[in-house]
């Protein structure tokens, strides 16, 4: 699945492509994909300039002068730029013809989304799959404090805090079991019972390796595709992430696998308290 970095790489990646281009066609080879696409999505884009790109939590975001294109890469989707005459493959389901150069959603699971937002509706930040996200961890608005606060009243684990996404967005399952093992805190900890001085080293650790993981041009889709039609998949090295019953690259512990709300957590109770 497409996590924070390698929606920020697809990005990266596409942005000299689209940026200041014109749209020239709109090509939807289904109805929806996770849900059904804006029935009046070419007329509304057809012949309009996207100004910029930008991206919230794992939405990537065309901005065009009266809304914006929100696009979702679901669990497999990508965006590639080719050339406007590349044939269509049996999971390319969207093409945003920009003269001799299109950008093609391909995405075989088909959990993606293409939706508009019309800034006639208000704030882009209002729309209803943005406006519960918590702040993003890259920004300024991302604290320790941040943390600490909104976790007093949270007595879940903090795993499952990160995972849910409304504190801090965009730290899926794979960083939030790094961050947690280089901050040495136990994924099963309580959120409210972490202090002010672990948080200040999570929030520097969950800083670093999303950092890290967009220096390298993103990791955790194996079949994520750059945008010049290049892999895009870095074969990261983890310290704790499926790495169960291996070595713990620090201590040389066993380093265990539990299920935390339906999903996998990794990590050294050695290193991890
Ligand atoms: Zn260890």
């Amino acid at each position: 699945m497409p996590e924070l970095p390698e929606v920020e790489v697809t990005r990266l990646g596409v942005n000299p492509h689209v940026e200041g281009k014109t749209v020239t066609e709109l090509i939807l080879r289904r109805d929806g994909l996770r849900w059904p696409f804006p029935a009046n999505l070419r007329e509304l884009i057809l012949h309009q300039t996207i100004l910029s790109t930008g991206r919230r939590g794992k939405y990537l975001l065309l901005h065009f002068h009266h809304g914006s294109l929100l696009i979702h890469l679901g669990m497999s989707g990508n965006l590639r730029i080719m050339p406007s005459t590349t044939p269509p493959q049996k999971h390319d389901h969207v093409d945003i013809l920009l003269g001799e150069q299109m950008m093609r959603l391909t995405d075989p699971r088909r959990f993606g989304a293409v939706l508009w937002h019309d800034h006639a509706d208000g704030a882009l930040e209002e729309h209803l799959l943005l406006r519960h996200l918590g702040v993003e961890p890259l920004s300024d608005q991302f604290s320790p404090e941040l943390l600490f606060k909104q976790t007093r009243q949270r007595n879940a684990a903090i795993k499952q805090v990160l995972l849910a996404g409304d504190v801090v967005v965009g730290v899926g399952n794979i960083y939030a079991s790094e961050s947690l093992f280089r901050a040495g805190i136990n994924p099963k900890t309580a959120a409210n019972r972490i202090s002010l001085k672990r948080y200040q080293a999570l929030a520097i650790a969950i800083r670093e390796i999303l950092a890290q993981a967009i220096s390298r041009g993103g990791s955790s889709l194996k079949d994520f595709v750059g945008a010049d039609g290049k892999t895009g998949y870095f074969q990261q090295s983890y310290f704790v992430y499926d790495r169960a019953g291996e070595p713990c690259r620090v201590c040389q512990g066993t380093i265990r696998h539990i299920t935390q709300g339906q999903r996998s957590s990794f990590y050294c109770v050695n290193c991890q308290k």
